[in-house]
């Protein structure tokens, strides 16, 4: 285990906090107490998955692993550096090209359990759509129940705004003293309805309040259109809000009058958590999406004055940090 005087080498850009603030909490890293295991259909794929989530050590990150493929392949970490696609969902892969597709409404719902280890394994290549939302999962978690580990809790603090623009979509990470989101959607000229905001406090009571049950959601003749291409073979009606013009095709309707947006928060909060550990700071998402997300976190950590990564003081319970020096060396793409 490296301690604060390695750490600050390596790493200079890692602060040690004491005096105020979330360490302060001496929160501590957290995984489940016992593996637990659903099934379900995999919305691009089409095909049945089984998904196991498993107890993890200190230090490990959030990472999945492909039973299905052979075992000589590495684990997969759920981290910004390892995103390989963001056209129809979030997808991560390592460099022996063994990917894993739809993982960021797992990733929200971690973020919302304050899960920092965990082994995830799938014998097929996503992670199933469920209903849709972050609730299943969240039962999923909370099924297997939360254990602490005795390592603490280290954050992402940032330090400066950074943007990141492309057309009509925005999103930044500025700082704040806790993480925030707040996410706009206009539907412009793909439905009849009304422009979305939401403001989320970034509170796990929140989210299971607020956020949780918001389903993914597409447009019919959008979704149409990915069926002809044999794309989304797994979308129904089941698993996804389904918009056309002014009106909804599921019977049951939406769940939230604003379901659309708080999917986007959702969304945003999965991705985000691909930063390796909790963001302190306010997230801005206008028009926002997987690829403005990834983009985000990769301009955020190309930037050295733009962040620091805070570890407790306590140095006896410190931990290698979920994210490597990498980073550091990470691209920007800013548009
Ligand atoms: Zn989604």
């Amino acid at each position: 285990m490296l301690n604060a005087n390695t750490l600050k080498k390596v790493w200079p850009q890692t602060q040690f906090r004491s005096q105020e603030g979330r360490a302060q909490t001496l929160e501590r890293q957290k995984t489940i107490r016992r593996p637990v295991t659903c099934q379900g259909i995999g919305v691009h794929s089409g095909q049945q998955i089984t998904m196991t989530l498993k107890p993890a050590s200190i230090g490990t990150g959030i990472v999945f692993i492909r039973t299905d493929q052979s075992k000589l392949y590495d684990p997969i970490p759920a981290r910004w550096d390892y995103v390989v696609d963001t056209m129809l969902c979030t997808k991560i892969g390592n460099n022996q090209g063994v990917t894993v597709s739809t993982i960021e409404h797992i990733m929200a719902a971690l973020y919302a359990c304050e899960i920092d280890n965990l082994t995830i394994e799938l014998d097929g290549p996503e992670v199933p759509i469920m209903d849709g939302s972050a609730e299943p999962f969240v039962d999923l978690i909370e099924a297997a129940g939360i254990s602490e580990q005795k390592a603490l809790r280290g954050f992402i603090k940032v330090l400066k705004t950074i943007t990141v623009k492309r057309g009509k979509s925005m999103v930044s990470l500025s700082p704040a003293g806790t993480f925030s989101v707040s996410c706009q959607f206009s539907f412009n000229e793909r439905a009849k309805l009304a422009a979305q905001f939401y403001e989320f406090d970034g509170s796990p009571a929140s989210f299971k309040r607020d956020i949780i049950r918001a389903r993914t959601f597409g447009f019919r003749q959008e979704v149409e259109h990915l069926w002809s291409l044999g794309l989304a073979k797994g979308g129904s009606l089941e698993n996804a809000v389904v918009i056309d013009q002014d009106q909804i095709l599921n019977p049951e309707g939406f769940r939230y009058p604003d379901e659309c947006v708080r999917h986007k928060v959702l969304d945003a909060l999965g991705d985000l958590y691909l930063a390796g550990a909790p963001i302190e700071g306010h997230f801005k998402g206008v028009q926002c999406g997987h690829h403005m997300q990834s983009m985000l976190l990769n301009a955020l950590f190309a930037d050295p004055l733009a962040w620091c990564f805070v570890v407790p003081e306590r140095e006896d319970l410190h931990s290698w940090p979920l994210i490597s020096p990498v980073m550091t060396t990470g691209t920007a793409v800013v548009a």
